[in-house]
């Protein structure tokens, strides 16, 4: 496996909408453990192929245990082709993203979600999902479709989140 270099907005394949994968085969399955280890390396809970350079229909999300928050782990989830198929209910979690290190902003977010993927091995997996799952799965999904976590807000708390974004960006170093 190998890690791979994280995008940081507002580079463009982070605003680009990715392509369907026709056939999971080995060389997707590659491509979803070197994403899954950058994930690890970069302390994240969720990736996708955009935040990687991949306009590829691709994500990986691994939320650990929280016993005081009551968050269940999920293990490792990686999936093809991501899509919502039913929301209900609003929620607001602060999120992060590894493309936009060092801000942290409160996203609403339906609070429950069913999605379906197709698994490494290509079959159709259905999942039913609350809190933090439901949460990523959303943030990770906008992805693909070339949306970042602030165009979620309104035009003025967007505003103020991309000149937090700066700020944060000059304390850390990153142009
Ligand atoms: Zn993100």
């Amino acid at each position: 496996m190998s890690e791979m270099k994280i995008l940081y907005y507002p580079h463009e394949i982070l605003t680009t909408p990715a392509q369907a994968v026709g056939n999971v085969d080995d060389e997707i399955r590659k491509l979803l453990d070197d994403m899954a280890e950058t994930m690890y390396l970069n302390k994240g809970l969720g990736l996708a192929g955009n935040q990687v350079g991949l306009l590829k229909r691709l994500v990986c999300i691994d939320i650990p245990e929280d016993e005081e928050q009551g968050i269940k782990a999920t293990g490792l989830l990686q999936m093809v082709n991501p899509r919502i198929v039913e929301s209900e209910g609003e929620v607001e979690f602060q999120e992060g993203c590894l493309s936009f290190p060092g801000l942290y902003i409160d996203v609403p977010r339906a609070a429950k979600v069913t999605f379906e993927y197709l698994d490494r091995n290509g079959k159709l997996q259905t999942v039913h999902a609350d809190g933090l799952l439901s949460v990523a799965v959303q943030h990770e999904i906008d992805h693909t479709n070339g949306v970042v976590f602030i165009d979620r807000l309104t035009p003025k708390a967007r505003k103020r989140a991309l000149r937090d974004y700066e700020r944060a960006k000059r304390k850390l170093g990153i142009n």
